[in-house]
């Protein structure tokens, strides 16, 4: 990576510092873009306002715009130097998700959040539906990013937890909510959001109502406003592909919080910081000079800087549908930020449940069942931790076995339902004495 592209970039930031914040104070949206939404009218949407929180650093912390550009030198050098390949066998991340609401709708299931981290993990593991629509030009350049992501299975006491914490907030929109010219409200418990869990153990999101149509935003390692804004925040309209987020097309397909956590491993925009230039870079050798954000596949014209862009990176403003892959240069940035900059997040046990502290088997374990489309699994799920074991059947409409396995879980238990056909089953789970059935419709 070239020294100057990266001052250059850094420039670009700082110049527009001013600007920027004059843009803020307006509230007008950098990014705004118009969205056709057959409930509301036409709504403007913003995309991502990871920039804005890093301008928002960089003019609460003087010292910050030189300490960034160290960081870059020393990153560049440890991807150069292969370093961050001698990483340990697997990556698991724990995610704790602060679901903060006020009117119930916000209040979304612990299901619909399931099937985001499933999606998450699809699409960091290589492994999602759409990635066939990757053009074929960009197939060779396709990563598998090799991370796991977990719903946090201890608190930070130490205590068992689902990994999502609900609280009821007086506030409307908390997620634009501040309390002062820099801090936010969703951050704060005793300004109606949530502390955040210890992020050097913990992966937040913060799932809440956005005011002024922002999707979502995150911050990038090292460069917080604010040292307890560290994570994600999320409209709850926009997390994975079911409940809520089915009336969000184009944006209904869980891709947001993908896009978000790229930005916490220290991806930026393929048109890197800022509004966009063929002058400025994202710091990944394999993605073109990009002019600025697309908004659609569709859009015949994929050509800027002189070479055709990559519109389905996760990183970039397109549909849901659009957005596919990840590329071997984000792989390598990510991974490297991951162990130059938040080592002790690789390093946390919060993906396991806490020793000596079983989790209490519930009275009335209430268990459901759901077909995961964007996941293609049935989800067998329950209020209650757990533990379960019994047996898993899977019929069909005629009452035939298709499938059955012997089972052991907490909380969730997903079977991959590639393998159906299209249309009604009965799925149903027998343990001890008692039978667990639910009817599920699998479309394609
Ligand atoms: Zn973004």
């Amino acid at each position: 990576m070239n020294n100057n592209l990266i001052r250059e970039a850094l420039k670009v930031l700082n110049l527009q510092k001013l600007y920027l914040h004059a843009m803020l104070m307006f509230g007008i949206c950098l990014f705004a873009i118009s969205s056709s939404n057959a409930q509301s009218g036409t709504q403007e949407l913003q995309r991502c306002a990871a920039d804005d929180f890093l301008q928002e650093a960089l003019e609460a912390n003087p010292g910050l715009f030189e300490h960034l550009q160290e960081m870059e030198s020393l990153l560049q050098e440890n991807i150069r130097s292969g370093s961050w390949a001698e990483k340990r066998s697997s990556i698991a991340i724990p995610v704790v998700f602060h679901v903060v609401w006020n009117r119930s709708e916000e209040n979304i299931s612990d299901l619909q959040i399931f099937d985001q981290l499933e999606i998450l993990n699809r699409s960091f593991n290589m492994n999602n539906r759409n990635l066939h629509t990757v053009p074929s030009q960009f197939r060779n350049l396709i990563a598998n990013i090799d991370i796991e992501f977990c719903l946090a299975a201890r608190d930070p006491d130490g205590n068992p937890t689902t990994g999502i914490t609900r609280t009821f907030t007086p506030i409307e929109n908390v997620g634009s909510e501040r309390i002062d010219f820099l801090r936010r409200a969703i951050h704060f418990s005793e300004a109606g959001g949530v502390d955040h869990w210890d992020p050097d153990r913990y992966l937040n999101v913060w799932v809440c109502r956005i005011g002024g149509g922002l999707i979502g935003n995150a911050t990038f390692p090292n460069a917080m406003p604010y040292p307890e804004a560290e994570g994600v925040v999320i409209d709850y309209r926009y997390v994975g592909s079911i409940g809520t987020a089915v009336e969000s097309r184009p944006y209904d397909g869980g891709k947001t919080l993908i896009h978000e956590i790229g930005h916490y491993f220290n991806l930026f925009h393929p048109w890197g910081p800022g509004s966009g230039s063929c002058d400025v870079d994202d710091f990944v050798e394999d993605t073109p000079l990009q002019i600025g954000p697309y908004f659609s596949c569709d859009e015949s014209d994929r050509f800027s800087c002189g070479s055709e862009d990559i519109v389905t990176n996760f990183m970039d403003y397109p549909e849901d549908d659009c957005l596919a892959m990840f590329t071997h240069g984000q792989r390598e940035r990510m991974l490297s930020s991951l162990i130059s900059f938040r080592q002790p997040l690789l390093e946390s046990d919060a993906c396991l449940p806490p020793m000596g502290h079983e989790p209490s088997v519930g009275q009335d374990s209430d268990l459901q069942f759901s077909y995961l489309f964007n996941a293609g699994k049935i989800a067998l799920f329950s209020n209650d931790l757990g533990p379960f074991s019994g047996n898993l059947y899977v019929y069909d409409i005629a009452g035939r076995l298709i499938f059955e396995e012997s089972i052991a879980f907490d909380r969730i238990h997903l079977v991959n339902a590639d393998f159906l056909l299209p249309g009604v089953y009965i799925t149903c789970f027998n343990k001890t004495n008692n039978r667990y059935c639910g009817k599920i419709l699998i479309g394609k």
